[in-house]
């Protein structure tokens, strides 16, 4: 990446109302068929022309083209039955009625390259592509075949590399992994979640990402973060481990989050995504707070290594209040570019 400081999103942007219902997660599809089809393209355009209104450097689909960062990409593999539903407690936290595994997991057919292709048509900028990553997949089921999250999650990582080399060859720049479930299940993740996503991420020749975050800013996340005490030290817990893999960049949550900065130095030398916007919050953020927060980590990330970004997906937000938060971001990291430059 050549200019210093380029920004992005952790991933889902606001749908237009036409397409979804605004606001909120899970959201149904207004349009079907071909219309629907199209809707979506012509969402992922205009969420591509908010994205270089706002100035950012590195860009996406805005997941518009997906209902839910989990759930669409399990939708188009064998071996799921989204029929028969149970409810599970997904990350720890709160109940959701969850599709049953009940064969072998496999992936007839491509899910997002076409969408990649199409979005690759659109622009010269470079492009980060979100995936679900096993573990939080494996959460995010009820699992009635493997009766082993971990075996479970080993064979959905296998799929996951399986499309992301297919994302790549369609001209995909930074593939991510979506990973909330890290900042949950720390023995899990130490004894076999980062070596999933390693298997995930086999024999890729780009650059490949992991995000972890503390969720969208729904009530159950809310919720649970006014449990977690004055600092949260999750991270702490699965930094060391993510340190020495192989995965080149870690995206993660800063602003507005009573995560100890000083936590970024257990994953020195790795490229970090450094989320400066809140997504809790519809209030829109100052490029001086923006700015602040890279400051601050700055002091614990080489500057060609900082990639500012946002705490997790935007999708929740009323979209006036998205492009907001998105030009804070753009201009606050331009704030700190013109310092370090000078
Ligand atoms: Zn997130």
């Amino acid at each position: 990446m050549k200019t210093l400081l380029p920004t992005s999103t952790a991933g889902s942007l606001p749908k237009p109302s036409w397409l979804a219902q605004p606001e909120v997660l899970w959201s149904p599809w207004k349009l079907e068929g071909q219309q629907l089809i199209d809707g979506k393209h012509d969402a992922l355009r205009v969420s591509l022309q908010e994205q270089y209104q706002t100035g950012l450097d590195i860009v996406s689909d805005g997941e518009q083209t997906r209902q839910h960062f989990v759930t669409t990409f399990i939708e188009h593999l064998d071996g799921v039955d989204f029929e028969n539903r149970r409810t599970v407690k997904i990350r720890d936290r709160y109940d959701a009625s969850v599709p049953t595994v009940y064969g072998p997991v496999s992936r007839q057919k491509p899910v997002f390259v076409e969408d990649a292709k199409f979005l690759r048509a659109q622009t010269n900028k470079p492009i980060k592509w979100a995936l679900p990553g096993p573990m939080t997949m494996v959460d995010t089921l009820f699992d009635d075949h493997y009766k082993s999250r971990e075996k479970l999650a080993w064979e959905f990582a296998v799929i996951l590399n399986q499309e992301a080399k297919e994302l790549k060859a369609v001209g995909v720049d930074i593939i991510q992994f979506d990973e909330p479930a890290f900042n949950v299940f720390f023995e899990e993740v130490n004894e076999w979640g980062i070596k999933c996503l390693e298997r995930a991420i086999e024999g890729l020749n780009c650059e490949t990402a992991v995000h972890i975050c503390y969720g969208y800013g729904i009530k159950a996340n809310t919720d649970w973060k006014k449990t977690l005490g004055s600092e949260w030290r999750q991270y702490e817990e699965v930094f060391p481990k993510l340190q020495q893999s192989n995965i080149d960049i870690i995206s993660l949550e800063c602003h507005n989050s009573r995560v100890p900065i000083e936590l970024l130095s257990l994953i020195r030398g790795k490229k970090v995504m450094v989320g400066a916007i809140d997504v809790a919050t519809n209030t829109i953020e100052t490029p001086e707070e923006v700015a602040n927060t890279l400051r601050e980590a700055l002091r614990y990330v080489d500057a060609d290594k900082l990639y500012p970004s946002t705490n997790c997906g935007l999708a929740p937000l009323a979209r006036e209040v998205a492009r907001g938060k998105l030009t804070a971001l753009a201009k606050g990291a331009e704030i700190v570019r013109k310092e370090l430059e000078a």
